[in-house]
């Protein structure tokens, strides 16, 4: 962690505290950027918390060359740019309830920057920085920080339940930071969860992106599942749930969380990741001592599809994942041969096929040393994929080197035997029994008329 000393403000945040310190408004860096510049962390936004009325915040800093958006203004904050970067600056408040989680439903404006920390949700977010007048820490944010500690500020429990979404952004926070949760926020995270009812669908998805991306996502879903049930029911089932087959050493959520961690750092990846397993306590039926969970990707995608549309995700996003869960289990040999029939599955989406690839090794990487062999085969198929590219192998007929209407010119009626035709060329193609020339495709056509 850096030394309070070391802390260095943007040239557009150091300049807007000049600004309104220099006509007697008291300002303050406070919040994340704070936090996060102890860390050594890159800081993301500037918040400024000033004794100034937004209007007069507006005016100082529009005199002083920003371009100032009332942003927020029933809420006290404008957001001022200069050179590229936005700062919010707000006057200092005590907040009502939350309603969407970022602007609280009735402000009262305060006096002093001592009562805008008090309203703020967590220790380490409760810190305020001045060039001039160093660290104010009124609650304890820089120990914790030390320590690695989210707690809530003041009373856990009545600070959840004026507000849900700070509950996921505890959760967000311990993904993304590394952070615990001190026991006591945490219980009171537990037995607010309900709370998360009120908050938006879009809100929700938004914090769980930002967990699902963040670099110690496989500990905080296994430290916030009693948390995270109350926005995916789905995952109650997986907590605790036993597999007892040879390629497993985990229950499904200690294993899903793994795989989560070790997945693409992409949403899309992780999504599916978190989705994978999650059919298998549906799915499973047991002989004698072994248990099996045949057909478990099809039941993982339809609760996946349900959970996502419950949180109003993008139809275009819901199929990849849904896509990606479809095909964690399938088996693609490490051949090219298979490789290009598996590509051709994917209409070419090659991402969204390394995406996969990289799932498949995920889950390996969180099962047992049976499973080591998969490691291997998710290389193979990377290089395989990587010798394809390279050789501008056909895998979609958009790549052939014949379309539709030289279908249609040989004689094919207009519908979807023009399709079946380019299908079976596409086929041959990928199989090599023809080049991927115009003459020898024509060929390869007519012959089947
Ligand atoms: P990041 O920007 O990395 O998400 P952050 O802590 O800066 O983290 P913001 O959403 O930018 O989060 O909010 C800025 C500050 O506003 C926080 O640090 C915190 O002090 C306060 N804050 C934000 N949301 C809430 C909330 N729901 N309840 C209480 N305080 C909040
Ligand atoms: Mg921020």
């Amino acid at each position: 962690m850096n030394d309070v000393s070391v802390i260095t403000l943007s040239e557009s945040a150091a300049k807007a505290l000049d600004l309104l310190e220099a006509v007697g408004f008291e300002s303050w860096c406070v919040g994340g950027c704070v936090r996060d510049a102890l860390l050594g962390r890159a800081v993301n936004d500037y918040d400024i918390a000033t004794a100034a009325s937004w209007e007069q915040a507006e005016r100082v800093l529009a005199d002083g060359g920003f371009a100032v958006h009332r942003t927020g203004v029933k809420h006290g904050t404008i957001t001022a740019v200069l050179d590229g970067e936005a700062l919010e600056v707000t006057t200092y408040r005590a907040d009502g309830a939350y309603v969407d989680g970022r602007h609280p439903d009735g402000v009262t404006f305060v006096k002093s920057i001592e009562e805008d920390l008090a309203r703020r949700d967590f220790t380490m977010n409760a810190l305020a920085y001045h060039p001039d007048r160093g660290l104010l820490d009124c609650w304890g944010g820089l120990d914790d920080v030390r320590a690695g500690l989210i707690r809530a500020v003041g009373d856990p429990a009545r600070r959840f339940a004026e507000d849900g979404l700070r509950v996921l952004r505890g959760c967000r926070f311990a993904s993304q930071l590394g952070f615990s949760i001190e026991p006591q926020t945490l219980q009171a995270m537990r037995a607010n969860k309900k709370m998360l009812a009120c908050v938006s669908a879009e809100r929700v998805t938004h914090e769980l992106d930002g967990m699902l991306l963040g670099g110690h996502v496989g500990d905080a879903l296994i430290e916030c599942v009693d948390v995270l049930v109350a926005v995916l029911p789905e995952v109650a089932a997986c907590r605790g749930f036993d597999q007892r087959t040879p390629y497993h050493i985990y229950d499904v959520w200690e294993h899903t969380a793994r795989v989560v961690q070790c997945a693409p750092l992409t949403l899309r990846a992780r999504w599916a990741a978190l989705f994978h397993d999650i059919g298998k306590p549906a799915a499973c039926f047991s002989e004698g001592d072994r248990m099996h969970f045949y057909g478990h990707p099809e039941i993982s995608a339809r609760l996946a599809e349900g959970a996502m549309r419950r949180l109003l995700m993008a139809p275009r996003f819901i199929a990849g994942v849904l896509k990606l869960v479809r095909m964690h289990d399938r088996q693609i040999a490490a051949s090219p041969r298979s490789v290009r029939r598996a590509l051709a599955g994917f209409d070419g989406d090659i991402e969204l096929f390394r995406e996969l690839i990289g799932l498949k090794r995920a889950d390996a990487m969180a099962q047992s040393e049976l499973s080591r062999p998969r490691l291997d085969l998710a290389d193979d198929l990377e290089r395989i994929l990587g010798d394809l590219l390279a050789a501008d192998a056909v895998f979609t007929v958009k790549q052939l080197a014949i379309d539709g209407n030289d279908v249609m010119a040989l004689g094919v009626p207009a519908g979807p035997s023009v399709g079946d035709a380019l299908d079976a060329a596409l086929e041959a193609v990928m199989d090599e029994r023809v080049d991927n020339d115009r003459g020898q495709l024509l060929a390869f056509v007519e012959s089947r008329l």
